[in-house]
């Protein structure tokens, strides 16, 4: 069985000396334990987070080990009751093909419901996150203008179609080519969507949203927070979910000049983490697996094949070659 190990903290732009396919042995589960086949493997941004040495929320990587994250697999081995062999788990085992799982950090998924892959993406962290920060952080409202960056990526697509979807007054996003700007309008329902790199954010969101922002759904960070903090309107609302422009930064980025708007505004700027927000789980799963089923929620996933693949996907994520959930199959 092949996993990948973190061999090296990267500093910077992660680079491929800094990590290793390695082959294991597959260990026999013990008591309480299942041994899983992973079929769909997750990479998403805040993984760049673990592989540095520096106290987050989530535990560095440790350097020579598996590296960890979102998997769907198949049960091949359980030593647990109600689990059995063919069943499907999510768990946190991912960059690995074959993983020993304890069956307390893992829950069953059904592969009938929906496809396997969506319990990474549209019905999974990402789908939470975008559905938790925007409706209990951001505390969207019918009739709110909002504005997300990241627009075309796993969580930005489903936080402008949930905003859409519970009667936004206008939703704009930003994302980095023209190719996903034109999906953010033909197939998201967006009202306006830009290129940030055709032009200063602050202008083109100032001419996407000629009556301001209510909501800034912040995925990005940098010149977009400060974009939107010069765009938001009176009792604003700013919710932080990710600062991607500045995972790789060696230095710590220039704050946001205009932070005096927030009086003028009341405005307000939360961050927050979308495993704070697991008892919207049931609401979430109920009410956006019915958009996804009735089809008035579409969603992408960039799928690349391959363990051997999985850092070249990870890498993807941080430039921008997905639409959608960047998903590993194997
Ligand atoms: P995405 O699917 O959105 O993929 C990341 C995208 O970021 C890329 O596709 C790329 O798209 C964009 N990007 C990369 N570099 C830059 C840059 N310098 N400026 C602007 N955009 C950039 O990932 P996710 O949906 O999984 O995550 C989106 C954000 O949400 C991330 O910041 C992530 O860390 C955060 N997050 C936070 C959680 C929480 O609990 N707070 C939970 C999950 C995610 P483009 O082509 O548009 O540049």
């Amino acid at each position: 069985s092949r996993e990948w190990h973190l061999l090296s903290r990267p500093v910077g732009w992660p680079k491929p000396e800094d990590f290793g396919l390695v082959e294991a042995e597959v260990a026999q589960p013990g008591e309480g334990q299942l041994l899983v086949r992973n079929k769909y493997v997750s990479v998403d941004p805040y993984m760049r987070g673990r592989m540095s040495a520096a106290k987050s929320y989530a535990a560095p990587y440790e350097l020579n080990e598996p590296m960890q994250g979102g998997a769907v697999g198949e049960v091949v081995v359980s030593n647990v009751e109600g689990i059995e062999p063919g069943d499907h788990v999510l768990h946190f085992l991912g960059w690995r093909e074959y993983a020993v799982v304890n069956a307390k950090t893992a829950v069953k998924v059904d592969a009938e419901a929906a496809p396997l892959s969506t319990y990474l993406g549209v019905l999974g962290m990402t789908g939470l996150t975008a559905y938790a920060g925007l409706l209990r952080t951001a505390a969207f409202k019918e009739g709110d203008s909002v504005f997300v960056s990241g627009a075309a990526g796993a969580v930005g697509s489903q936080v402008g179609q949930i905003a859409k979807l519970k009667g936004a007054s206008r939703v704009i996003g930003s994302a980095g080519s023209d190719e996903k700007v034109k999906l953010l309008l033909e197939e998201y329902g967006f009202d306006a969507a830009f290129n940030y790199k055709n032009g200063p954010v602050s202008e083109q969101l100032r001419e996407a949203a000629p009556d301001g922002v209510d909501v800034y759904f912040d995925n990005v960070g940098g010149d977009h927070l400060e974009a939107a903090i010069g765009s938001l309107n009176r009792d604003g609302r700013i919710a932080v979910c990710g600062m991607i422009s500045v995972y790789n930064n060696t230095e710590p980025a220039p704050g946001p000049k205009n932070l005096s708007r927030l009086i003028q505004t009341r405005g307000r700027i939360e961050g927050f983490l979308v495993g704070d927000h697991y008892d919207l789980q049931p609401q979430f799963v109920q009410e956006v697996g019915g958009w996804v089923r009735s089809g008035e929620l579409k969603y992408r996933e960039t799928v690349v094949e391959g363990i051997e693949n999985n850092l070249e996907a990870f890498f993807g994520v941080l430039r921008g070659d997905n639409i959608g959930k960047m998903i590993v199959k194997l």
